[in-house]
């Protein structure tokens, strides 16, 4: 059991002003494997006056010294690795395997990659009389979401310090355990008072208490369109500056040249990636209508491969999705995928054979589906693929860009520079051609309401910065 009693604040573990605490449950087993306090208003007043104060100091150091910092982070991480993918695959459910290759890398990788950045980034240049200046902004609220837990903490956490700012996080509430693992590690390599800071709690108390706490210079917030449009609204009464990384409802386009037994695959087992929670998740298969039996056969194969079962399991493909309420709102979206006409490829509203405990979903493939309904629009967040026909091309991109997402696609065709085509013609932030894999380097972040910010490599850097230019007469430049 995992029994957190306290919040981090200026340096020490301190107890929260309300007293109560927030049950965490292993979505395996349903048990409830350990609880972490109910934060209130009164401790994000603390957090916050804490980080202003902390400021100063922090934002006078030099990128190679903060960059020092975020290196023993990352190593602190990797020491701790195995333990720390058990302990997501218990708060998560994701697969253990999944765990060890992506739930622990990519935070390592981050806070590293963030310290280099840091201390290569031109924090200043000339514009004709005028020097640009690069400066922290000041006080970061981070309010991050459960299904990458420390991967998203990681890229505003080692981002937002590497710029010289110091942090308020809010982790979530539904898997905060990794937050309490990173927060120890600060403390232990002895961070400076105040520049990180922790409080948990759920979204409308401390989430919305940061959003709209005058004392907090820049909102940055992944996490649901709808939760990301609300803590917009709160933050304009203080004008802070706002980065949301919201969700997606990103297609796959197989042109009619593609060869559907490797991007069909490839879609599956995006669709299903850490039990089917990712938010670029490739969830709409748009394929040419000639080829739809042919498409529908090899997703059906891809998704009859897939274990499915106890995450702790190595063998483990596809295991529970992380919360009751999340397992509810999947099932709610195939029952009324199907009452507007979906077909079933394979999957459906049932629990898998044998799972009856534990917030399991069959993997589904969907079919027949078109822009009239539901599933084609919102994020399910589960195990569910959706395929689409088109007849001509410019359907196939008028299919892919007819939501109010933009965060992810995947072209696929024999000749590249036809895939570059389609995908230059996609709204969205980051698009894969032909199965090439996520670049860590790259900025992610998305087109229309998948939101507005961009996360990692340089851009990721910038997003903490403020621009300030400095006007000279030019001969004493
Ligand atoms: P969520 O919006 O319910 O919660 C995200 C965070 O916001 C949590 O910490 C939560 O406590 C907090 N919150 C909830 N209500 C709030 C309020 N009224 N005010 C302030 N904070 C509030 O999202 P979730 O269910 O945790 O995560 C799933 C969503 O996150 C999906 O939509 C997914 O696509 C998205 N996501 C996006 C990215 C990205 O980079 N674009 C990455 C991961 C997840």
């Amino acid at each position: 059991m995992l029994h957190h009693q306290k919040i981090y604040v200026d340096g020490s573990w301190t107890r929260s002003y309300g007293g109560e605490t927030i049950d965490v449950v292993n979505p395996t087993t349903e048990e409830v494997i350990g609880s972490v306090p109910q934060g209130t208003a009164e401790d994000v007043d603390a957090a916050v006056g804490a980080a202003r104060r902390a400021f100063p100091g922090w934002a006078g150091t030099s990128p190679a010294r903060r960059a020092a910092y975020l290196n023993r982070v990352g190593e602190r991480l990797r020491e701790d690795s195995l333990e720390l993918a058990e302990l997501i695959t218990r708060d998560v459910g994701t697969p253990l395997a999944f765990s060890h290759a992506a739930q622990i890398p990519l935070p390592i990788l981050t806070f590293h990659q963030a310290a280099r950045i840091a201390v290569e980034f031109p924090y200043e240049r000339r514009a004709g009389s005028s020097l640009i200046v690069r400066e922290p902004f000041g006080v970061v609220a981070a309010i991050t979401p459960w299904n990458y837990p420390l991967h998203q903490i990681a890229a505003k956490v080692a981002y937002a310090l590497a710029a010289g700012n110091t942090v308020v996080l809010k982790p979530s509430e539904v898997a905060p355990l990794g937050a309490w693992e990173l927060a120890a590690i600060f403390d232990d390599i002895g961070l400076p008072p105040g520049v990180f800071n922790m409080v948990s709690g759920t979204g409308p108390v401390v989430g919305e208490a940061l959003a709209a706490h005058p004392g907090v210079d820049v909102l940055s917030f992944t996490g649901s369109t709808e939760v990301g449009k609300r803590i917009g609204r709160l933050a304009a009464a203080t004008v802070k500056r706002v980065a949301l990384e919201l969700g997606g409802k990103s297609p796959s386009v197989l042109l009619p040249d593609a060869d559907p037994d490797q991007a069909v695959p490839h879609a599956v087992t995006s669709a299903f990636l850490n039990n089917g929670q990712t938010c670029c998740a490739l969830t709409r298969l748009v394929v040419p209508r000639s080829r739809l039996a042919e498409a529908e056969r090899v997703a059906e194969q891809a998704a009859a491969a897939v274990t499915v079962g106890d995450p702790m399991s190595f063998d483990t493909g596809l295991g529970p999705l992380a919360s009751r309420a999340q397992r509810d709102r999947v099932r709610r979206h195939l029952v009324q995928a199907q009452k507007e006409g979906a077909r079933f490829v394979t999957g459906g509203t049932e629990p898998p054979d044998g799972l009856s405990r534990g917030y399991f979903v069959r993997p589904t493939i969907l079919s027949d589906v078109t822009p009239w309904m539901a599933v084609h629009h919102q994020e399910v967040f589960g195990p569910v693929l959706a395929i689409e026909s088109y007849d001509t091309v410019a359907e196939a991109v008028q299919l892919a860009n007819d939501t109010d997402y933009g965060l992810a696609a995947a072209v696929w065709s024999e000749h590249r520079d036809r895939a570059l085509t389609v995908a230059r013609q996609i709204r969205a932030g980051q698009i894969e051609i032909n199965g090439a894999g996520l670049n860590p380097t790259a900025p992610f972040g998305g087109y229309k309401q998948s939101g507005n910010g961009r996360e990692h490599g340089v851009f990721g850097l910038e997003e903490f910065l403020e621009v300030k230019s400095l006007q000279t007469k030019p001969w004493q430049l």
